[in-house]
C-alpha cells in the first residue's frame, strides 16, 4: 500500500497517519518531522529548510524530492507506506509517480482530509507538541498526555500570527489534487469530525483499494 494523506496544516493529517501506521502495520514517513530532525541536528538541508519553515513557506520541490525519494528507498517501506506532508506541489507528485514507477510502484490512493479555515485557525494557533513521542494536544500542558515527557513546545509556525499565511501556501494546490482525480486516485474525507471517525472513514475510503 502506497498512501498519500493530502490536506492543510491541522486537518489532522499527521495524526491519522499515526493511527494508520499502528492499526495496520504501515510505515509512516513524515516530511515535516524528517525537517525537524534535519533542523535540530543542524544538518546543511536544515540549515537550508529552516529559513522556508520559520517564515511559514515551502521548502524547495528539488530538496524536498530529494530528501523524499532517499528517504522511500529503504527497505522498511515495504510493509506499506503513508506519506504524510508530501507531496505539496504538482512537481513533488510528479517526481514521485517517476520514481515509484522506476521502482515498479505506484500510489494506491491519495486521500484528501478537508476542512474548514475558520476550524483550521483554531486547532492550529492551539496545538501544542511533544518533542519525545511528537503527539498533539489542544491545549498548553505541562507533560505529554500519551508518553509523559516534560518536552511540550508549540512549533514556531503555529504562533497565531503565522498561521493564517500558512494556510494559504500549505493547502493542497489545485493542480495536484486535479492530477489525482485524473489518475483515479483521489478520495475526500471530512476532517471536521471526531479523530476516531476520520479513521473509520478514511478506512473506508481504503476499501477496495489494495490493502
Ligand atoms: P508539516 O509538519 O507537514 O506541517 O511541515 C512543516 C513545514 O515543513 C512546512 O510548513 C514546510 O515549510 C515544510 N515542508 C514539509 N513538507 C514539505 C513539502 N512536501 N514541500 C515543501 N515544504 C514542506
Amino acid at each position: 500500500m502506497i498512501l498519500i494523506l493530502l490536506g492543510a496544516p491541522g486537518t489532522g493529517k499527521g495524526t491519522q497517519a499515526k493511527r494508520l501506521a499502528e492499526k495496520r502495520g504501515w510505515v509512516h514517513v513524515s516530511t515535516g518531522d524528517m525537517l525537524r530532525e534535519n533542523v535540530a541536528n543542524q544538518t546543511e538541508l536544515g540549515m537550508q529548510a529552516k529559513q522556508y519553515m520559520d517564515a511559514g513557506k515551502l521548502v524547495p520541490d528539488e530538496l524536498m524530492i530529494e530528501m523524499l525519494l532517499a528517504r522511500i528507498e529503504r527497505p522498511d517501506v515495504e510493509a506499506g507506506l503513508i506519506l504524510d506532508g508530501f507531496p505539496r506541489t504538482l512537481p513533488q507528485a510528479v517526481a514521485l509517480d517517476e520514481a515509484l514507477e522506476r521502482a515498479g510502484k505506484s500510489v494506491d490512493a491519495a486521500v484528501n482530509i478537508a476542512a474548514s479555515d475558520e476550524e483550521l485557525v483554531r486547532r492550529l494557533s492551539t496545538r501544542w507538541m511533544c518533542r519525545s513521542c511528537k503527539s498533539i494536544t489542544n491545549s498548553k500542558v505541562e507533560k505529554c498526555p500519551m508518553c509523559g515527557s516534560d518536552e511540550m513546545y508549540q512549533r514556531e509556525d503555529d504562533q497565531p500570527d503565522k498561521v493564517r499565511t500558512r494556510l494559504e501556501t500549505m493547502k493542497p494546490p489545485a493542480d495536484m489534487l486535479t492530477h489525482y482525480r485524473n489518475a483515479g486516485k483521489l478520495r475526500e474525507v471530512d476532517g471536521m469530525q471526531s479523530v476516531e471517525r476520520v479513521t473509520e472513514d478514511l478506512l473506508q475510503a481504503l476499501e477496495g483499494v489494495r490493502t
